[in-house]
């Protein structure tokens, strides 16, 4: 599982700047998403080249130097999900735009618009945390579903069978969709969907029959052994990314997804992305009334040792017990997440230097007095390195915040492990 942060930026292409302004203002305020804007494909273009963190283009049809079918060829070989912007409705250019890899096509003047834009575009940023499994036994139909998936920024993994897709779920917890074709040699779809429902509840899977034959029976058979929904083949893209976002946004509804959005899949703690979110907004607040502020990083020491001992499972297990004892340390008002494999951060406002030390010095005696228990039986101990940077008034930035005590871990490591290193900032 990889911890790198998802690119998050949205590129607006609009030729009208009221308009770009009011849609930038929206995906800023309402979803915390970072924008870039250009009104031409040139500064398209070149936005492109000089931003790594885009991952949705959200684009007018009119620009001064490109037309229609340029813009929508560029963009689509970006690879990027591109949505279409339009003033007016055109069945022609809809149809034309829906053929090829566009997301969706977008009306201006269609009432609640802005609305739809913003859900869209949480949908896509959220699809990346969603692994999604197409099953058919038609190589190009499961190519087909996969591209479409794909397209709308989920993970996408494919099996040719009922079986390989119920052993695939199984071996991937991140699999939340799973759409079925209802003839496979074997296990049909409807078995499929009957045997992943007595095994994964609808807060935790959900699944859509596909199937061409013309059977009407076969929608409710689908239905009644545990299917969310049905689409007939064949159908449209519109239809399919309309019925795949209902059926995800429902998950989303019921909270796993939230929990996934934001929590570390082993330990349970905040993820990194989860924590600049909740400390950005805290440090607004300091602002309007400043209090001292600890930030620290924490770092397992050898940790490679103990994976190395004790194999990946235990060094799991280690981890754990370390997120534990965090979470256990912290008061109500304190931000604890994962930042990395064996790396830990701690957000504790109201500490100042005196108070700082104790508490940190305090959680790294607690962290060596932990003994990890494996199923085996063995027992071992670890320590961890701590670099503390302190605020006096909380008026800093997270990134520099860390980026002290990121170096003060350096010092703690350096000056023999197992020990707190600190710094105090000036007022
Ligand atoms: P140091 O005291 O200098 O920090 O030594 P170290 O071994 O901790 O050094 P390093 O930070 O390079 O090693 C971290 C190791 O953590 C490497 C990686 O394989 C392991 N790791 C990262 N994520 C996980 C995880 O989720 N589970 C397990 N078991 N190991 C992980
Ligand atoms: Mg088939
Ligand atoms: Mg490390
Ligand atoms: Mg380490």
């Amino acid at each position: 599982m990889s911890f790198a942060p998802l690119p998050q930026r949205v590129l607006i292409v609009e030729n009208s700047r009221s308009y770009a302004g009011m849609l930038a203002e929206a995906v800023e305020t309402r979803l915390n998403l970072p924008v870039v804007l250009a009104r031409t494909m040139a500064e398209a273009q070149s936005a492109l080249e000089q931003h790594h963190d885009i991952f949705l283009i959200l684009s007018g049809l009119v620009l001064p130097d490109a037309s229609q079918d340029d813009l929508i060829d560029r963009f689509s070989s970006t690879g990027l999900p591109l949505v279409v912007v339009s003033s007016k409705y055109d069945e022609e250019l809809r149809d034309r735009i829906l053929g090829r890899s566009v997301v969706d096509y977008v009306i201006k003047s269609a009432p609640g618009h802005l609305d739809y834009l913003t859900w869209l575009a949480q949908r896509l940023d959220r699809n990346r945390r969603i692994a999604a499994l197409a099953v058919d036994d038609s190589p190009s139909a499961r190519l087909m579903v996969a591209e479409q998936l794909s397209s709308y920024g989920f993970q996408v993994l494919l099996a040719a069978n009922g079986e390989e897709g119920l052993a695939a779920v199984e071996q991937n917890p991140g699999i939340r969709l799973v759409i079925t074709d209802h003839e496979m040699p074997g296990m049909t779809g409807v078995e499929l969907a009957a045997k992943l429902r007595e095994r994964y509840s609808r807060d935790r899977l959900a699944i859509i029959g596909v199937s061409g034959a013309n059977k009407p029976e076969l929608v409710a058979r689908f239905l009644k052994n545990g299917a969310n929904d049905f689409i007939h083949k064949p159908y449209s893209r519109e239809e399919f990314f309309c019925r795949v976002s209902q059926n995800v946004d429902n998950l989303d509804l019921i909270g796993t997804l939230q929990d996934l959005a934001t929590k570390d899949f082993l330990t349970g703690l905040s993820n990194r992305r989860h924590f600049f979110e909740v400390t950005a907004q805290r440090l607004d607040a300091m602002r309007r009334a400043p209090q001292a502020l600890a930030v620290a990083t924490l770092d397992i020491d050898h940790f490679k040792k103990i994976n190395d001992t004790y194999g990946h499972d235990g060094g799991d297990i280690a981890l754990k017990a370390v997120a534990r004892a965090v979470t256990e340390h912290a008061r109500t008002q304190d931000m604890v997440a994962r930042f990395g494999g064996e790396e830990f951060v701690v957000f504790a406002p109201g500490l100042d230097a005196k108070s700082g030390w104790d508490y940190f010095e305090a959680l790294r005696e607690r962290i060596a007095a932990i003994v990890v228990e494996l199923p085996d039986g063995q027992q071992f101990t670890l320590t961890t390195s701590i670099g503390v940077c302190v605020s006096p008034d909380g008026n800093q930035n997270i990134h520099a915040l860390l980026s002290e005590s990121d170096r003060m871990l350096y010092t703690a490591k350096a000056g023999g492990r197992n020990r707190v290193e600190m710094t105090a900032t000036e007022a």
